[in-house]
């Protein structure tokens, strides 16, 4: 058996880690010249997503084998509506790095991998497909899915964000769900040490935002996050990224070609987070290539929360500043200890509930 990785992310890295480790050496092809050659940005493992894994590090080490060292623990949230805040508090989850660092989560993978990964790799899928017999598409987008008909694109999202220097509190997340500054969508702050953090602004390409300028929100975003924070916050890197798919595969393998992480649609669509779900759908094509169990069965859960991720987005979309303000509201105290420490899994439940009616309303969901 040869097996071929494109892609030396997130899934594709966890893959090979798990493939070796069961004496199975892939070939990794990476189309850039090294590791997270790419913007650096701060990113985070929320436990109220992946439930009910309550910690993700210690679920990858123990459950995986998979060893991440995170940037620092999350001990408190701090949510904007339009007129209301509320602070969450307790362990929340992690802060981590992504890109060109020594200590992004994609570098810490690389380490602990000893497949030879081909970089500047111009291959192709198929000419993957013609020289090894499995092929792992961990491509971190849906093309090729989408171009062979396993994709079910459900919405695109754009992206404006920026590296800022100051003084942070590295246990504190900030979040603002106010249509004003990102309409149907968010924006975050992520501390990734004491000086720098990141800033993003995310939207929905929705037919109401056809007009919207995310350029012309981030003259709105940027001054704010200045004066909340009472600091002049210098820009040191900025990215844009316009319609960025998401999506879920109709079948996460197709043959011998196994879809994983956002090849096979990790990125969930209510809040665009993805990186647990790709580190654990790379494992799982690994352990389906081991004889250790079928990947479209493993994923099933994943393929779960995807669709709950969906009705929980749509919901999000019938909302205005009003609602917001009101969700926000309720947060602050007993409703948001309950949804951030609950041990079931309270996205889950939000989604049965509000289920029929986004049916309803969209004509979407499974
Ligand atoms: C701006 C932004 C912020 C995010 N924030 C969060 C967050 O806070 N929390 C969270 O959980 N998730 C977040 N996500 C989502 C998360 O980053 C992804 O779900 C996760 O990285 C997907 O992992 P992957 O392995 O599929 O792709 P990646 O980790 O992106 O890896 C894909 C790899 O494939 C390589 N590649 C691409 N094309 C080819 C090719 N043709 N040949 C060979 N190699 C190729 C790429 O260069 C890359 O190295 C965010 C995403 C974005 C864009």
């Amino acid at each position: 058996m040869d097996i071929a990785i494109m892609g030396a992310g997130l899934s594709g890295l966890a893959c090979a880690i798990t493939l070796e480790r069961n004496g199975i050496i892939p070939t990794i092809y990476e189309k850039r010249s090294k590791v997270g050659d790419r913007f650096v940005n701060g990113e985070v493992l929320l436990s109220i997503f992946t439930r009910p894994v309550h910690d993700c590090i210690a679920s990858l080490s123990d459950d995986y084998g998979i060893y991440l060292t995170p940037t620092s623990n999350i001990s408190k949230m701090n949510i904007f509506s339009k007129n209301e805040k509320a602070d969450i508090e307790g362990q929340l989850g992690f802060t981590n790095i992504r890109g060109r660092k020594h200590d992004s989560f994609e570098s810490q993978l690389e380490r602990q991998t000893k497949s030879t990964i081909h970089f500047n790799s111009k291959e192709t899928y198929e000419q993957l497909l013609d020289n090894y017999s499995h092929v792992v598409l961990a491509t971190g987008d849906g093309a090729y899915a989408k171009e062979i008909k396993n994709f079910r694109e459900d919405l695109t999202v754009s992206i404006k964000g920026a590296t800022i220097e100051g003084s942070f509190d590295k246990y504190t997340v900030m979040a603002w769900i106010d249509y004003d500054i990102s309409p149907y969508g968010y924006c975050f702050l992520i501390p990734y040490s004491e000086k720098e953090a990141s800033i993003a602004i995310a939207i929905p390409d929705l037919p109401e935002n056809a007009d919207v300028d995310i350029c012309k929100l981030w003259d709105i975003f940027y001054p704010k996050v200045c004066s909340q924070l009472e600091q002049d916050l210098p820009v040191t890197d900025q990215f844009q990224i316009t319609h960025y798919p998401i999506g879920i595969c109709h079948s996460a393998r197709i043959g011998n070609t196994f879809f994983v992480g956002n090849c096979f649609g990790s990125m969930m669509p209510f809040m665009g987070f993805g990186q647990y779900a790709a580190i654990v759908s790379g494992v799982f094509a690994a352990y389906d290539l081991c004889g250790l169990g079928k990947y479209e069965e493993l994923m099933e859960p994943l393929r779960q929360s995807y669709e709950d991720s969906l009705v929980l987005r749509r919901a999000m979309e019938q909302l205005s500043n009003e609602g917001l303000d009101r969700i926000i509201d309720s947060l602050q105290g007993y409703w948001g200890e309950k949804l951030f420490h609950a041990k079931r899994n309270p996205l889950k439940v939000a989604s049965f509930l509000l289920r029929p009616y986004i049916k309803l309303k969209n004509g979407v969901t499974s």
